[in-house]
C-alpha cells in the first residue's frame, strides 16, 4: 500500500528544479520533463500502464470523483492539491486521462503566476492550453521511451494505434497524441468542434444589433472547425489553423452526419490544402467528448536524396 503523503506542490517542484521554461525550445518538450519527473518522483517507472493513483499519493494530492458542469471532464486547485473528475466519465481510459490531464493543469497554474515571456502566456490559455495539457497528460501515460519496439515506431494509423491502446490502458486519444508527436514521419492529429469564431460570438454578444433594422440580419451557425491540431516533427506537415472550418462535403462533415468512422480515406477536404497523397482516418466521438470528430492524417515517407 502507497502512503499518501502531506501535498507537496509538483508543479512548483518540477519549476524549482528544471532549467527554466524559455530554455527550452518547445513547450511539448517541457510537459515531457514534466511527465518524467512525475513518475520519477513517484517510482512509477515507464512501463505501461502508468500507475497515477500511486503519483497523486505520492504528492499528497486528493482525488475525488464528483458531479461538475457536463461540459467538463475535470477540475484541479493547485492551491489545495486536489483533482476532481466529472462523475458522469464511465469509461476507465478517459478518467485515467482527465486525471494524467489535471496533473498537467497543476503545472499551469504555477507557470501562471510565474514571471514568464508573453510568447509562453499566451499558450497557456483557452484552447491552447487544453491541447498542452492533453499533449502532457499523453507523454505521461504513454512515456515516448517505451514506444519504440525493436528501433521501429508505431504506424500513424486508428488500427494500430487502437491495439496499442490496449497495451497502454489509455484512451485511443491519448495514444494518438503520443504517437503523432514521436513519429519520425509526417502526420498528424485534428480534433474538430461545431464552434463559432472568437470574432462572431464577439459580434454576437456585442454589435450584432447594431445591423438590425439595416435589412442585415446577422447569423453566425456553429461550423465544424479545429479545436487545437498536435503534429509530428517530421518537415513538410501542412499548417492547419485553428477555427478553420471543414468544407460541407468533406468526409469530415460525412463522420459528423452518419456517425461513423472512414478509416484510410484519400478524398479529405479540399479548402484544406493537405495534398494528394495524404491518407485520412476520420474518427467519430462520443457525444460527451469535448470535440466532435477527430483526423488522424498521414503522408508517405519523403525519399530521402
Ligand atoms: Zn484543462
Amino acid at each position: 500500500m502507497v502512503k499518501r503523503h502531506q501535498y507537496q506542490r509538483p508543479g512548483r517542484q518540477f519549476i524549482e528544479q528544471s532549467p527554466p521554461l524559455d530554455r527550452i525550445a518547445d513547450f511539448s518538450e517541457y510537459l515531457d520533463r514534466y511527465a518524467h519527473f512525475l513518475r520519477e518522483e513517484s517510482g512509477v517507472g515507464h512501463c505501461p500502464p502508468i500507475d497515477l493513483d500511486k503519483i497523486c499519493k505520492h504528492f499528497g494530492i486528493t482525488f475525488a470523483e464528483c458531479p461538475l458542469d457536463p461540459d467538463t471532464e475535470g477540475a484541479s486547485s493547485e492551491a489545495i492539491g486536489w483533482i476532481g473528475v466529472n462523475s458522469q466519465v464511465r469509461a476507465r481510459t478517459r478518467k485515467r486521462f482527465t486525471v494524467a490531464h489535471e496533473l498537467v493543469e497543476l503545472l499551469v497554474a504555477v507557470l501562471r503566476d510565474s514571471p514568464i515571456a508573453d510568447s509562453i502566456r499566451f499558450q497557456l490559455e483557452g484552447s491552447e492550453k487544453e491541447a498542452l495539457c492533453n499533449s502532457g497528460a499523453a507523454s505521461l501515460l504513454i512515456p515516448p521511451s517505451s514506444l519504440q519496439v525493436n528501433g521501429q515506431n508505431p504506424a500513424c494509423s486508428a488500427t494500430s494505434i487502437r491495439s496499442l491502446a490496449r497495451r497502454y490502458q489509455t484512451s485511443f486519444l491519448a495514444t494518438t497524441i503520443s504517437v503523432v508527436r514521436h513519429s519520425p514521419d509526417r502526420a498528424a492529429l485534428v480534433a474538430w468542434k461545431r464552434m463559432r469564431k472568437p470574432t462572431e460570438e464577439r459580434k454576437l454578444n456585442g454589435g450584432a444589433q447594431l445591423s438590425l433594422g439595416q435589412g442585415f440580419e446577422i447569423e453566425f451557425e456553429p461550423k465544424l472547425r479545429i479545436r487545437w491540431t498536435i503534429r509530428s516533427h517530421a518537415a513538410g506537415v501542412p499548417f492547419l489553423p485553428v477555427y478553420k472550418s471543414a468544407a460541407e462535403n468533406s468526409v469530415i462533415h460525412q463522420c459528423l452526419r452518419e456517425q461513423r468512422d472512414f478509416l484510410g480515406s484519400s478524398v479529405v477536404d479540399p479548402d484544406l490544402k493537405l495534398g494528394p497523397d495524404c491518407t485520412i482516418d476520420v474518427i467519430h466521438q462520443h457525444p460527451e467528448s469535448e470535440f466532435e470528430v477527430l483526423t488522424l492524417l498521414r503522408w508517405p515517407k519523403v525519399p530521402s536524396s
